[in-house]
């Protein structure tokens, strides 16, 4: 099985998976997200505890690649301290958007490497950011005071 092979197998599994697929108690955050090229729809939820993402999950749908993309992030995401959640975002941008291509950089990335090819696709690539990008939202708003 090449490299590829695997990376389908992932996006596939990930895309049926419904680990990440369900609400969340007492989210602190809610952010919807839209790709309205593919009519892919999500909301994210999230429950931030000192600074830590205590628990994450979305609601939604959408194409296999915008699923599978949202259920890989939040397995990423989940239990990791806010700022660190942030610095994956930028990489898997990064990565998306092919100005990170080394793969020993991407590896934080871990099973998000698996989407590296859609930077090949630009018809997809709002597919697999999408989740990425309700997350910088998510992260905008807290920024702004009350
Ligand atoms: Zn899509």
């Amino acid at each position: 099985m090449n490299l590829n092979n695997i990376y389908t197998e992932i996006i596939t599994e990930h895309s049926r998976s419904k680990h990440n697929r369900h609400h969340i108690e007492n989210p602190t955050e809610v952010t919807n997200g839209i790709n309205p090229s593919c009519g892919d729809e999500l909301t994210l939820e999230i429950r931030v505890k000192d600074d830590i993402i205590e628990d994450a999950s979305f609601v939604g749908d959408g194409c296999a690649i915008s699923m599978a993309s949202a259920s890989i992030m939040i397995d990423l995401i989940k239990g990791k301290p806010v700022e660190e959640a942030r610095e994956l975002a930028k990489l898997f941008m990064d990565m998306i958007h092919g100005k990170v291509t080394d793969d020993e950089a991407l590896e934080p990335l871990e099973d998000a490497i698996a989407l590296k090819d859609i930077s090949h696709m630009p018809a997809r690539v709002k597919c697999a950011v999408l989740s990425w990008h309700t997350l910088e939202e998510t992260q905008k708003k807290q920024l702004i005071p009350g």
